[in-house]
Order: structure tokens, then C-alpha cells, then sequence
């Protein structure tokens, strides 16, 4: 394929011009990994040619998503090998087989789920437990003209093989239509979170089931599990008023996370202050005590590392007026601002600690750091809070509140972008930007899609019924369902 320069492009031009596209250049000549990936994102090979460095034919049915976090490069590839059938899995990406070993990939759980371990060139057979596929060889152009096309418009496309089937359909609804199919999914996500807090409220109560909810939340995807146990054990010290610092002391403790006992001479005036709250609690619950092992810190801004989450939730737990606060602010006259209203209510800016610290041994910081932002704000109202406070109003019959709760959820400005959400865009939405996104509703009924459709599909959008289901939507005559997985009638 000739490199195809931009034609009405100044500025690519340029870059293309000058070199500054070239990422070869910027390596001194070596090939760089992400040269690599994005050959391997664009399949800009002889793919009819293909045989892993076993000599075996391999077909790439679909090379998966790019995984911009931890893990292995790509997730959820589709690939068949000689005449095994098709399998699904993840693709690594390094300049040798060797990389399998030097970077730890054997020894890191994350990379077992890989099918197929991709590599420039190989004087050696695979060393990966997977077979090993190199792409010198099958390159559809020179690496030099493949470097230099990065820099051009056709190279800042997303391939095909990433839209999904759905995307032509989705493509043909009007701005209207699009807007009222993921205000539908996401009321089948709002009555889905409340559901889950109505079966929960039934053993343990209405706070207790938000305490769990919002928990889970302050502990992100890495470390929901660890918290929500926490949230489950409140009770055993609940009832009597206790301060901030004890609900502190009492989940770092149970938590694990407290660091060693401080020596005598130790002038961590906070940590001793902790510790003498903790020795004396900790007999009694030394049986639940987590490893420290549960949590996951990998990949974490070290402002939302658990300790600084667990030290704002003893805050919260500690305030006897939270629930009638947090009533207040939902049953009130309407606020014409109720994300800064929230943001208020759950700030804490008078934690001497932990507002200048992301850690129990880390340096002070110069400023003061809030324990929580607008995005982990927005994050809890529109996943917790706003569900729990509809649920209620549904269980008491009260269909004012109830509206709230609705006008509330639909008119929350947008949350934080997130990988799942940029991923559903690239291949729902054929990469709509996330300025698409003006309210937190249609982002949550794009991640109810996900969950419906493409959770129980695979990269090539195996049996996914969710194509059809848009196609009747725009003729207009059927109402969108969710799947099997949200219980009808809610
Ligand atoms: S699995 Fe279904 S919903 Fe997901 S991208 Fe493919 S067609 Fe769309």
C-alpha cells in the first residue's frame, strides 16, 4: 500500500515533511514497540500469508481490543490456528521471544489468558506457553513506509475490524433517536443498581446497604471486593458515637493496612495516634483482620490509593448526620447546582493528615489535597446515591421523589471518561468523541449496552442480537429490551 500523504492536511503535511510522524526515526532506527501495535491494531499485513514460528497457518479473525492499561497489549483477540477452531484470548506484543521472560509476563497472573504472543523477528521458537507469531516477514509494505504512515490521516482511523456489527445501524439513527435508545438502557441501569440496594436493604437496612454501595465505589475496579467487606463488618462497632480518627484506625486495622507498629522513638505523631486506638480494638476482630495481599495498588494515582478512600469513608461514618444530610439535600427545595451541593456534603477539608498526605509514610505535601473531587462525585451519584434514594422512593410509594431521583439521573452532567466507555465508543460509535457524551445517563446506557450485548459476545459480535434490536428501533415500532441478565417488571 503507498503512503497516502493528506491532501487538505497543513499540518499533517508537516509532520509527514519534517519526519516527526516517523516513529522510526525516534527510536535510532530501531523498531520500536508501538510501531509494532499499531501495524498489528491496523493489520497492515500479508494476513492471507500468516504461520506462527511453529509453521502453522494462523488466521486473525479479529485482532482485538487495544488495552491501554495493565495486562497484555490487546484483549479479546480472535485467532485459528492450523485446524483448531477459532479461539478467543488476549495478544502480546515484543520485539523478541525473549521479551515473554525478561518483561515478567511469566510470572504475572494478568498475561495467562494469552493466545498468541507477537514479535518482530525470532532466532528462537516461542518461548511463551503460547504460540508466537513474527511479523517481519508478512509486512504488507516496507517497515520505513509503514513508520512514515503513522503520520497520515488514513493511520489515525480505527480499522475496521474494531467497529462493531452494530455500528452501521447505530450509524443511521438520528441524534434523537441514538439519544432516546441510551436514555432507555440507562433506566434499565438505574433500576438495576436499585434493585440490587432494594435485596440488600431487605437483611441489612437502607444505610447499611448504601454504606456497602458507596464502599464499593470508593474502592474503584481494583479494590471493590476489600471494601465492600469492610462496609459489611461496620456493624460490629456501630452504635455508639466514635470519632473520625477511631473509624480510621478501625479500617486501616481491619483493613491491613496499617504499616508496622511505630518504635518509641518514632515521631509519626498520626500513626502512634492510630496505633493506640488500634492495639486496643484488635483482639476483639483479630480472626477478620484482611492480608494486605487482598488490596491492589498497581496502576493507582496514589490519590486514590485505599488508604486515603478508607480515610474520607471514616469521615462519613463518623458524622451521625450524614443520612439526614444527604436526605436534606435530595428532598429540599431543587438545587439549581446539586452536583456542588453533593460535592459539599461528601467534601472533607479539615482531615489534618490526609489532606496533605497520599500515604502514612509519604513526604507533606506543600498544599492542602481534597479527599474527593467533582469526577468521583459524579461517579457515586449517578451509581449509588441517585439509585438508592430512587429505590426508596419507589419502596414508599412516593412519586415526587421518585421524578427527583429520575430528573436527577437524567440531567447529571457527564462523568469521567473511563477505558470501557472509550471502548464502546470505538466500536459502537465508530470513535464519537466523548464531548458526545453532554449528560452521565447516556454514558451509563452505553455501559448497560456493554453489559447486555457485548459482554456476552466476543470481538467479531458472535450471535449479538443488539444489531437487529437498532434496526427495529429506528423503523420505530419495538421498545428496546434489555437481555436475560435485568429481571423484567421492575
Ligand atoms: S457485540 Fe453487539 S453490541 Fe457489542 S459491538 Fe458487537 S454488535 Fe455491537
Amino acid at each position: 500500500m503507498p503512503v497516502s500523504a493528506p491532501e487538505s492536511n497543513f499540518y499533517a503535511e508537516w509532520r509527514c515533511r519534517e519526519g516527526r510522524a516517523n516513529l522510526l526515526r525516534d527510536s535510532g532506527g530501531r523498531v520500536p514497540e508501538r510501531l509494532l501495535q499499531i501495524v498489528w491494531y491496523h493489520q497492515r499485513l500479508l494476513r492471507d500469508q500468516l504461520s506462527t514460528l511453529d509453521g502453522r497457518p494462523i488466521r486473525i479473525l479479529h485482532p482485538g481490543f487495544w488495552n491501554h492499561e495493565a495486562g497484555p497489549d490487546f484483549r479479546g483477540a480472535v485467532v485459528q490456528i492450523g485446524g483448531e477452531p477459532a479461539r478467543s484470548g488476549d495478544v502480546e506484543i515484543d520485539l523478541r521471544p525473549e521479551g515473554w521472560r525478561d518483561h515478567g509476563h511469566d510470572r504475572n497472573p494478568n498475561f495467562e489468558n494469552v493466545i498468541l504472543h507477537v514479535v518482530w523477528e525470532a532466532e528462537t521458537d516461542s518461548i511463551a506457553p503460547a504460540p508466537a507469531l513474527a511479523l517481519k516477514p508478512f509486512l504488507d509494505s516496507p517497515i520505513e513506509e509503514l513508520a512514515l504512515w503513522l503520520g497520515s490521516e488514513s493511520a489515525q482511523n480505527y480499522p475496521a475490524p474494531i467497529k462493531g456489527q452494530c455500528s452501521a445501524p447505530l450509524g443511521e439513527l438520528s441524534e434523537e433517536k441514538l439519544d432516546g435508545l441510551l436514555r432507555q438502557a440507562a433506566f434499565v441501569r438505574l433500576r438495576r443498581k436499585a434493585n440490587e440496594f432494594q435485596a440488600r436493604a431487605r437483611e441489612a437496612g437502607w444505610e447499611q446497604a448504601l454504606w456497602e454501595g458507596l464502599f464499593r465505589a470508593l474502592g474503584y475496579k481494583n479494590n471493590v471486593w476489600p471494601m465492600q467487606r469492610l462496609a459489611e463488618l461496620l456493624p460490629r462497632v456501630a452504635g455508639e458515637k466514635r470519632s473520625a480518627h477511631f473509624w480510621q484506625a478501625w479500617l486501616f486495622g481491619m483493613g491491613g493496612l496499617l504499616p508496622t507498629q511505630p518504635e518509641e522513638s518514632d515521631s509519626d505523631e498520626y500513626l502512634r495516634g492510630i496505633w493506640e486506638i488500634w492495639w486496643r480494638e484488635r483482639d476483639a476482630s483479630s480472626d477478620l483482620i484482611f492480608p494486605r495481599s487482598l488490596w491492589r495498588f498497581n496502576g493507582l494515582r496514589p490519590a486514590n490509593f485505599p488508604q486515603r478512600r478508607l480515610a474520607l469513608a471514616a469521615h462519613w461514618v463518623a458524622d451521625k448526620k450524614f443520612f439526614p444530610r444527604l436526605e436534606k439535600w435530595f428532598t429540599g427545595s431543587i438545587s439549581v447546582a446539586p452536583l456542588s451541593d453533593l460535592l459539599a456534603l461528601l467534601q472533607v477539608d479539615n482531615d489534618e493528615f490526609w489532606c496533605r498526605h497520599w500515604s502514612f509514610r509519604s513526604a507533606g505535601l506543600p498544599g492542602t489535597q481534597p479527599l474527593i473531587g467533582v469526577a468521583r462525585v459524579s461517579d457515586l451519584a449517578v451509581n449509588v446515591i441517585l439509585p438508592w434514594l430512587w429505590m426508596r422512593a419507589v419502596v414508599g410509594k412516593n412519586e415526587l421523589l421518585q421524578r427527583r431521583a429520575e430528573k436527577f439521573f437524567f440531567e447529571w452532567p457527564a462523568a469521567e471518561d473511563n477505558s470501557v466507555l472509550r471502548l464502546a465508543r470505538q466500536r459502537l460509535l465508530a470513535g464519537a468523541s466523548p464531548r458526545r457524551f453532554k449528560t452521565a445517563a447516556a454514558q451509563q446506557g452505553l455501559l448497560q449496552i456493554v453489559r447486555d450485548f457485548c459482554n456476552h459476545s466476543n470481538a467479531i459480535c458472535a450471535e449479538c442480537q443488539f444489531p437487529d434490536l437498532v434496526r427495529s428501533w429506528n423503523l420505530g415500532g419495538v421498545e428496546p429490551k434489555a437481555s436475560g441478565s435485568v429481571t423484567p417488571g421492575l
